[in-house]
C-alpha cells in the first residue's frame, strides 16, 4: 500500500494505472476508520482494479462551533486498516497542501444542501461538495463508494456529479451497524459506556418511525413518534427527526421515505437514517 501526502504524488501514482486501462475506484474518509468505512473499502474491491483512500479532515465542513479541533485523526491504526482491507493508494494530505492560502473557489451546492441536515449546519453541504470535487479532480476515479449512512450527503454529491458533468459513478454502501443497532461513527468515540447505551435511541426512533409508515400514518405523525422516543431517553437531546423523499428531501409522494434523525447525546451530535420502500423492503 502507497500513502501519498501530496497533490502530484496522488496524481503520479494514478497516472500509470489510467495508462493501462485499470479501474480506480474511491473511498474519501476523515479517517478513523470503523467497519462502516470498511464496508465501502470492501464495495471498492469487488468491482474496481485499484483502490484509492483519502483521509482527510476538512475544515470546510464543519461549522464554528464544531468539533473540527477535537476530531479523532489516529493515522498509523488508520493505515494499518486500509493496508487490511486491501487499499492500494492512501492520500493523505495536510491542510495546507489541500487547500494553502489561496483557496477562493467553493462548491455551493444549491436549495437541496440547505434541507434537513443542511438547516442546522449552514454551509456543510458546500464544504463536502467543495472537497469531494478536489478529490474527484486528483483521483479521477470511475466509482466513487459513498455510505447510505450520510444519506444526505450522497443525494447532494449526485447531484453535483450530475449537475457539473463529473466522468464518475456513485455507488451507495448500507449502513453498517453495531448488534444493538447504533449506526458505526467515528464520533461514537465521544460516548461514555452510558452515554453509548442512550444512543440506542435514534434507531429505536427508526424502527418505530418505520412501522407507522408502514401503517400509513402522515408525514407528522410519524415525525412526531419519531422525536418522542428520542426524548424519552433521559440525556438524548433531539435535534431533528424527519420523513422525507430520499432525492429531494421534501415532502415524500408516494416513493420511497428516508427517515432521517439527529441528536445530541452527551458531547456527541449524531445521525442516522433508515429507507422505507413502498415494497415493504426496509434498508
Ligand atoms: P466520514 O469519515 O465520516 O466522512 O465517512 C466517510 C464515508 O464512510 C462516508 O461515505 C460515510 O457515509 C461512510 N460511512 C460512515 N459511517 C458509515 C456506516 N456506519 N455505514 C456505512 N458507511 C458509513
Amino acid at each position: 500500500m502507497k500513502v501519498v501526502r501530496t497533490q502530484a504524488a496522488i496524481r503520479e501514482a494514478l497516472h500509470s494505472v489510467k495508462m493501462q486501462g485499470r479501474t480506480v475506484g474511491f473511498v474519501a474518509t476523515m479517517g478513523a476508520l470503523h467497519e462502516g468505512h470498511l464496508a465501502l473499502v470492501r464495495a471498492a474491491r469487488r468491482s474496481t482494479d485499484v483502490v484509492v483512500m483519502s483521509i482527510f479532515v476538512n475544515p470546510l465542513q464543519f461549522g464554528p462551533s464544531e468539533d473540527f479541533g477535537s476530531y479523532p485523526r489516529p493515522e498509523e491504526t488508520d493505515l494499518r486498516a486500509a493496508q487490511e482491507q486491501g487499499v492500494d493508494v492512501v492520500f493523505a494530505p495536510s491542510l495546507d497542501e489541500m487547500y494553502g492560502a489561496e483557496m477562493s473557489t467553493t462548491v455551493s451546492a444549491g436549495g437541496l444542501a440547505r434541507m434537513v441536515e443542511g438547516a442546522e449546519r449552514p454551509g456543510h453541504f458546500d464544504g463536502v461538495c467543495t472537497v469531494v470535487a478536489k478529490l474527484f479532480n486528483l483521483v479521477h476515479p470511475d466509482r466513487a463508494f459513498f455510505g447510505q449512512k450520510d444519506a444526505q450527503q450522497v443525494a447532494v454529491i449526485r447531484r453535483m456529479v450530475s449537475d457539473l458533468s463529473f466522468p464518475v459513478e456513485v455507488e451507495v454502501v448500507p449502513i453498517v451497524r453495531e448488534p444493538d443497532g447504533l449506526a458505526m461513527s467515528s464520533r461514537n468515540a465521544y460516548l461514555s459506556p452510558e452515554e453509548r447505551t442512550r444512543a440506542t435511541a435514534l434507531y429505536a426512533a427508526l424502527r418505530e418511525g418505520e412501522a407507522l409508515v408502514r401503517r400509513g400514518a402522515s408525514v407528522e405523525a410519524v415525525e412526531d413518534r419519531m422525536l418522542e422516543v428520542m426524548g424519552a431517553v433521559q440525556g438524548v437531546e433531539p435535534g431533528y427527526a424527519r420523513a422525507v423523499d430520499p432525492d429531494t428531501f421534501e415532502t415524500p409522494g408516494g416513493g420511497p421515505v428516508l427517515l432521517a434523525v439527529a441528536a445530541r447525546v452527551g458531547p456527541a451530535r449524531l445521525i442516522d437514517n433508515l429507507l422505507v420502500e413502498p415494497s415493504g423492503v426496509g434498508e
